[in-house]
C-alpha cells in the first residue's frame, strides 16, 4: 500500500484565499498489471517521444527499470528496439496523448507532461510533469485544464524524483480549480508553481527496482 507522506512535510506557503497546498502521496509501486483498453487515436504515433520508456517504472519478470531510467531497449529519440517482442505491458500502456485529441504541443517530449491514463475512466486526470517547460505557462495548457474542470474532471499533479525513486502525486482540484474556473491566469500560474515546488521538495522514496532486461528473444543487455 502506498505510504502517505505527512502533509506537514510540505513547504508552508502563504497562498491567501487559495488555502494550503494539497497533501502529496508517494505513488504506488509499479504499473506491471496496468492495462487500459481504450482505443488509440488513428493516425497518431509516438514519433520521437520515449518519455514513458524513461519515466514510468516497470517491474516485470522480464523487464525492470527504475523510474527515470531510460529502458535499455529504447533508442532515445527513436523508440523501442524490441518493438515486435516487447512485454505485454508495453503493448497496452499508452499516455492520454495517444488516446484523446490534444494538440501536438501536448506530446510528452514537447510538453514535459505525461498525461497518465489511469483514472481517465473514473474522471480524474493525472498530469505527470516530468520536466518543466514553457508549455506549463501557455494558453493551450491553461485552456485545456479549464475545459477539463468545466467537464467536472478532477485534477492531480505528479512529479518524478531522482532516478530510482517513486514519483509523488497530489490531488489539486480544489487548489487550482477556482483559478481555472475564474480564468485567473496569474493566480493559476502562481499556484501551479507552488504545487510543483512543493512536490519537488518531497523526500522521495526509493522505488526498489533492480534493473533487469531479459525480454525473451532480445539481445543481451549488460546492467
Ligand atoms: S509518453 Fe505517450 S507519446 Fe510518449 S512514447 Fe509513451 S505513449 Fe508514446
Ligand atoms: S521494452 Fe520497449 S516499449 Fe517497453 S519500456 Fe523498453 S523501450 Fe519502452
Amino acid at each position: 500500500m502506498a505510504k502517505l507522506v505527512d502533509a506537514r512535510d510540505l513547504k508552508s506557503l502563504d497562498l491567501g484565499h487559495a488555502g494550503s497546498i494539497p497533501a502529496a502521496r508517494t505513488t504506488p509501486r509499479l504499473e506491471a498489471s496496468l492495462t487500459l483498453d481504450l482505443p488509440l487515436l488513428p493516425d497518431r504515433t509516438c514519433g520521437e517521444c520515449v518519455e514513458c520508456c524513461r519515466f514510468i517504472p516497470l517491474d516485470l519478470p522480464e523487464l525492470a527499470k527504475p523510474t527515470g531510467m531510460l529502458c535499455a531497449y529504447c533508442v532515445d529519440g527513436a523508440g523501442c528496439a524490441v518493438h515486435a517482442i516487447r512485454p505485454q505491458t508495453c503493448r497496452t500502456w499508452f499516455c492520454v496523448w495517444r488516446i484523446v485529441e490534444l494538440s501536438d504541443d501536448w506530446r510528452p517530449d514537447r510538453s514535459g507532461i505525461i498525461v497518465r491514463p489511469d483514472g481517465l475512466t473514473t474522471g480524474e486526470i493525472t498530469l505527470y510533469v516530468v520536466r518543466e517547460t514553457e508549455f506549463l505557462r501557455s494558453d493551450a495548457f491553461f485552456e485545456t485544464l479549464a475545459s477539463w474542470r468545466e467537464q467536472g474532471l478532477s485534477l492531480a499533479i505528479s512529479v518524478p524524483g531522482p532516478i530510482g525513486t517513486l514519483p509523488v502525486r497530489a490531488v489539486v482540484t480544489d487548489y487550482l480549480g477556482p483559478a481555472l474556473e475564474a480564468g485567473d491566469r496569474p493566480m493559476f500560474d502562481l499556484l501551479l508553481a507552488n504545487v510543483l515546488m512543493s512536490l519537488g521538495g518531497h523526500p522521495f522514496e526509493p522505488d526498489g527496482v533492480q534493473p533487469r532486461f531479459a525480454v525473451p528473444g532480445a539481445p543481451p543487455v549488460a546492467v
